[in-house]
């Protein structure tokens, strides 16, 4: 892998090591182009495991000079991994005007299912009924235009549940959409660095979800690999690695960079 866009950085609170450390070790993998995506702040710090919104134009600030000081060295870019609520639409959109962010991936590591209830893949899915509610949420997010890609698209499947018609139809509505909209969806090599899991159907990657990227792969979905690297050490590591062999022997579309700036 030569391009990544998808890095976070000790600022969320669950990941390890400064913006530098990671720029460092990209260059040392002889990458070109290192996007610095880390999970963005929300207003009055409304969820958890998120940048804090009072450290958010330091983060600005500091990629923006680690961009200059590398700049004969490697292509350094301004990005964040956003969720998508509805209400925050207008705030993401600020988000990247105000502080001229060169992208934003979308994370749906949470959604809303609606005006009241927020769901959260990683913890409180039991019902595949919320399966649809992902995928609708997905393409709502994907029709703003606001996101380059969408990150882990596969990731509610990560859930315990015994594969029904609510999942054929949810993977469904995310492929149909990426489709429609030549919208390009990420194959994620932080799932493969969590290991697999004991689930419904055998042991088993949580995510990249197999039954899903076959479906990717037979409708040509334009795709790109993300380290979604938490340690400056798994910027480009053998995750990284297993996830292009993944999207070899699948036979999926891999493109090599995107078009940004
Ligand atoms: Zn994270
Ligand atoms: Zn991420």
């Amino acid at each position: 892998m030569k391009r990544n866009y998808h890095t976070h950085s000790k600022l969320c609170g669950h990941a390890f090591g400064d913006i530098e450390e990671y720029i460092i070790e990209a260059i040392k993998k002889e990458m070109t182009t290192l996007g610095i995506s880390d999970h963005t702040p929300y207003p009055g710090n409304a969820f958890d495991e998120r940048m804090p919104f009072e450290c958010f134009k330091g983060y600005v600030e500091t990629v923006c000079k680690l961009k200059e000081k590398y700049k004969d060295k490697i292509d350094i870019l301004l990005g964040v991994e956003a969720e998508y609520y509805p209400a925050y639409a207008g705030y993401y959109e600020s988000l990247k005007e105000i502080y001229k962010l060169d992208y934003l991936i979308l994370g749906q590591h949470f959604f809303q299912t609606n005006k009241w209830n927020i769901v959260n893949c990683f913890v409180n899915v039991s019902d595949s009924e919320e399966y649809i509610s992902y995928a609708k949420s997905c393409v709502e997010a994907m029709n703003t235009g606001l996101y380059i890609y969408m990150a882990h698209p596969d990731l509610i499947f990560r859930n315990n549940i015994i594969p029904d018609y609510n999942t054929s139809k949810a993977m469904d509505i995310i492929i149909d959409a990426a489709v429609k909209n030549d919208y390009i969806l990420e194959l994620n090599a932080n799932g493969f660095r969590k290991g697999k899991r004991n689930l419904a159907e055998g042991e088993r990657y949580e995510y990249p979800y197999d039954e899903f990227w076959k479906l990717a792969s037979e409708a040509k979905i334009r795709t790109i690999i993300g380290s979604d690297c938490h340690r400056p050490e798994f910027v480009c590591d053998e995750y990284v690695k297993m996830a292009e062999e993944f999207a070899e022997n699948k036979g999926i579309h891999l493109l090599e960079g995107l078009e940004i700036g």
